[in-house]
């Protein structure tokens, strides 16, 4: 309840019966009742929308959210801390809403869209609402075009394509980060706009992803929308919806764009932070009811536009962080149910030393199969189904002690499979070195060796296939197939390979 002193109701009838004959200025002016914890209540704003940007007499902008009957709660876009009681407020006659251009490619931003880089202002001439309407089934078309990550496991097994939404998963520190960022770094060279959206994150791993993408050369082609864990809710709630805004702009002139919200998880609790504070009921885990609709608002953004309108896309990544591997829990199981499929890196994994952590049994693409190149799909069809196989087969056989020929024979081969989808930070594979990969792995060429050699000996393979094979890379680039020719190419460089690192090896 809203404590009302009746000296203070007194004190606007009068000022409104004093302004009675000086016209109807009052109607989008209002006055502050309460400010606090990021919120402001005010009463006089009559005509505002829901969303309406209102400005305080200090300068502070708010969002008006709640439209109640005596009073509007507005969440504050700054801490407020000089804004006082009494005070007026303006209601600006605008929905909340961004500058855009291509200049900011390059650039760190807050949720406002402002340079926080240091690098000065961002010309721009053009503007989007942060939240616009996701485009509808006829401005659509079905993704067919592959978005590569660079890793093997998710390019060969649960491959993604442009325009779809394909969910990062996973407990607290199991490389969840990585996996967005290296899929950023693979698209040197692909023509397509990343946008990076931090949520409620350390400043200092912000600076590390900025340094890390501008060391590799991938800072020209993105965008980092920052909220870092400080500044107030609401702008960590309304990030998210920047990014995306800015990955519109681009998409609507026919351009590729990847978008990455790191992480959902802590926008919802920015969310419900803001919810409590406006005195919205709690629901499920105190959440308010409407986060349910507020990731699919944002995730629906995220299409393969049709040809009519330029065929460009929007690709997005969200990640969500889970306790203790729980998936069932209210977020999780939201943004789930929401997007084409899930990547879900497991803690053991990780800690196991099987890193990308990625649980290939349980993450699916429902739709990016469709965008996977012919070459790809020759080669990894039978990766999935060996290593589902050998995961069955590894889980059994510690219960067996004297194991066949045959069963000791796809432990090895599955040892080595998971030994060629591990590995290391920011170093993506293209498409030719990832099938080159796993058609060494599949064929058996990897069994002779040692577990420990095998990623020493795939490194030296594909650095050998650069240098001595060329043509290998070039037919499937240029044909998307993995010809005869390109399979014997192949088989000829892996034999070459395999005889010297066996001479070297000694
Ligand atoms: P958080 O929950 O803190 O956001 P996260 O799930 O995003 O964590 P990352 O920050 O990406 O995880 O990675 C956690 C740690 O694991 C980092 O120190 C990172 O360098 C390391 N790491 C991630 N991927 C790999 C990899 N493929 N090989 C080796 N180390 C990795
Ligand atoms: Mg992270």
């Amino acid at each position: 309840m809203v404590n009302i002193r009746p000296d203070e109701i007194s004190g606007i009838i009068r000022k409104q019966i004093e302004q009675y004959d000086k016209g109807v200025r009052i109607v989008n002016v209002g006055t502050v009742l309460q400010v606090g914890d990021g919120i402001a209540r005010i009463y006089g704003l009559d005509k505002v929308m829901a969303g309406e940007l209102v400005e305080f007499e200090d300068g502070t902008v708010g969002i008006a959210l709640n439209l109640e009957s005596d009073n509007v709660g507005a969440v504050l876009m700054g801490e407020g801390l000089t804004t006082q009681e009494g005070s007026s407020v303006e209601a600006t006659g605008k929905i909340a809403q961004i500058p855009v251009s291509d200049a900011y490619l390059g650039r760190v931003v807050n949720a406002l869209a402002q340079p926080i880089d240091g690098k000065g202002q961002i010309p721009a001439s053009e503007s989007r609402l942060i939240e616009s309407p996701a485009p509808g089934i006829i401005s659509r078309q079905s993704v067919y075009e592959p978005m590569q990550t660079g890793l093997i496991a998710i390019d060969s097994m649960i491959p993604i394509g442009r325009g779809q939404r394909e969910l990062i998963i996973g407990d607290r520190q199991t490389g969840k980060t990585a996996v967005a960022i290296d899929t950023i770094l693979n698209q040197k060279g692909q023509d397509v706009v990343c946008v990076y959206v931090a949520i409620g994150q350390k400043a200092s791993s912000v600076a590390q992803v900025v340094n890390t993408s501008e060391e590799r050369g991938a800072l020209g082609y993105t965008i980092v929308v920052a909220e870092t864990a400080n500044p107030p809710a609401t702008l960590q709630y309304l990030a998210p919806y920047t990014g995306a805004a800015l990955a519109e702009y681009s998409m609507y002139r026919k351009q590729h764009t990847l978008i990455i919200h790191d992480d959902l998880s802590k926008q919802a609790q920015a969310y419900r932070q803001m919810s409590l504070l406006l005195k919205r009921p709690p629901g499920r885990e105190a959440y308010p009811g409407d986060v349910f609709h507020s990731h699919p608002r944002l995730l629906e953004r995220a299409a393969k536009l049709s040809p009519e309108l330029g065929g460009g896309s929007m690709t997005a990544l969200p990640i969500v962080e889970t306790q203790a591997g729980d998936v069932s829990a209210y977020i999780p199981t939201n943004v789930i149910s929401i997007t084409d499929g899930q990547i879900f890196l497991s803690a053991d994994l990780f800690n196991a030393g099987i890193r990308p952590a990625i649980n290939v049994g349980i993450s699916v693409s429902r739709v990016g199969s469709a965008a996977q190149t012919k070459a790809m799909k020759q080669v990894a069809g039978k990766l999935k189904l060996e290593l589902a196989q050998f995961a069955e087969l590894e889980a059994f056989a510690q219960f067996a002690s004297d194991l066949d020929r045959a069963t000791q024979n796809q432990l090895a081969r599955g040892q080595r499979l998971r030994e060629l989808l591990k590995q290391s930070q920011s170093a993506p594979l293209t498409v030719e070195e990832q099938i080159a990969t796993i058609y060494t792995g599949v064929n058996g060429y990897l069994d002779v060796l040692e577990i420990e050699q095998v990623k020493k000996f795939l490194v030296q393979l594909r650095e050998y296939i650069v240098t001595n094979k060329p043509q290998f890379g070039e037919i499937v680039r240029s044909t998307k197939v993995f010809t005869e020719r390109a399979e014997a190419l192949l088989r000829e460089a892996i034999k070459e390979h395999s005889e010297l690192f066996s001479i070297s090896g000694k």
